[in-house]
């Protein structure tokens, strides 16, 4: 994070946002909207996914928009990895940080990536372990994330309990931060708070934790303001909220980056993110769409009249 900002804004449009829509941004119009939004100040960029090109057409060009995320100055390039095969393409594209996602729920993990909870911490310790054996790679950051934390489209609940433990299991294997993620959009604000309470105790108040909120169910940044409350600096969000639910069609997808911002800095809170810079990487964004949906309110309403966003105090 870079030093005078109290929250982490980490845009992930372009890997959650792209992966859900149809149409196959061009690796050039990709980096036009990266470009711009890191020169609105988001200081982390989540560029794509190094899933085989068959499964995601819309992120076959990953490690080639990485190469080119990686030359931004001051921009940490985040990408996700289902396996050690996808990190080893993820470390030798650059890539600052890897995002290692297995789900809480056995019953999803096992639909989305045909492995059991314990076989996907086994992976984990494979791309920990292969990071370490490669001294170029030292400062390569691990996260490890955990989906479907808040419930689950398959099981419904999903125990508490279940969190604690990989999320312990992901650390005792190394991993440098970690992610919590209500990727079906079931969560609410009590909840974030009691369980991001409960994580902390458990883990400790120094390790890393980010939220990933979706907006399915209009919860999105009451859960944030939650997550706050509970400690949480780091959040995952999209621009114009690009995406949708697979589960619920017509349901809006990640939390509204500028939404989110512009809460951020209305309650006193740095995210050193220009809104105005913002909403033309949101424009930039949306000429390369083919009709899919966008979201957001700020974007409709603007400011406030009195207005001083916390960064330009
Ligand atoms: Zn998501």
């Amino acid at each position: 994070m870079r030093d005078n900002n109290d929250v982490l804004i980490h845009e992930v449009g372009t890997r959650d946002g792209l992966q859900s829509i149809q149409t196959i941004f061009s690796t050039e119009g990709k980096m036009e909207w990266i470009r711009r939004e890191a020169a609105a100040g988001v200081p982390q960029i989540q560029v794509g996914s190094f899933v085989p090109p068959k499964l995601l057409p819309q992120l076959a060009d990953t490690a080639e928009v990485v190469r080119q995320s990686i030359a931004i100055p001051g921009l940490t390039v985040a990408a996700l990895v289902p396996n050690l095969r996808g990190a080893e393409n993820a470390m030798a594209a650059g890539v600052h940080q890897v995002g290692v996602v297995m789900s809480v729920s056995e019953a999803h993990n096992q639909a989305n990536v045909r492995r059991s909870v314990q076989e996907s911490l086994d992976e984990f310790e494979k791309i920990v372990a292969y990071r370490d054996a490669h001294p170029e790679y030292k400062d390569t950051v691990i996260s490890g994330g955990m989906a479907t934390a808040f419930g689950c489209t398959i099981s419904g609940t999903v125990p508490v309990s279940d969190v604690m433990r990989i999320a312990e299991g992901l650390l005792a294997r190394g991993a440098d931060r970690l992610g919590v993620a209500d990727t079906v959009g079931y969560a609410n604000p009590r909840q974030v708070r009691d369980l991001f309470r409960e994580l902390y105790e458990t883990v400790g108040k120094d390790v890393p934790i980010g939220a990933h909120f979706h907006d399915t169910r209009g919860l999105g940044l009451a859960n944030v303001s939650a997550a706050l409350d509970a400690g949480i600096r780091e959040f995952d969000s999209s621009l114009a909220g690009l995406g949708g639910c697979p589960y619920a069609p017509g349901a809006s997808g990640n939390i509204v980056t500028e939404d989110l911002v512009f809460m951020l800095e209305a309650m006193g809170l740095v995210t050193g993110v220009d809104l105005d810079g913002l909403l033309e990487a949101r424009a930039i964004m949306e000429r390369q769409l083919n009709g899919e949906p966008v979201h957001g309110t700020y974007v409709m309403a603007g400011v406030p009249k009195g207005f001083v966003a916390a960064s330009a105090a």
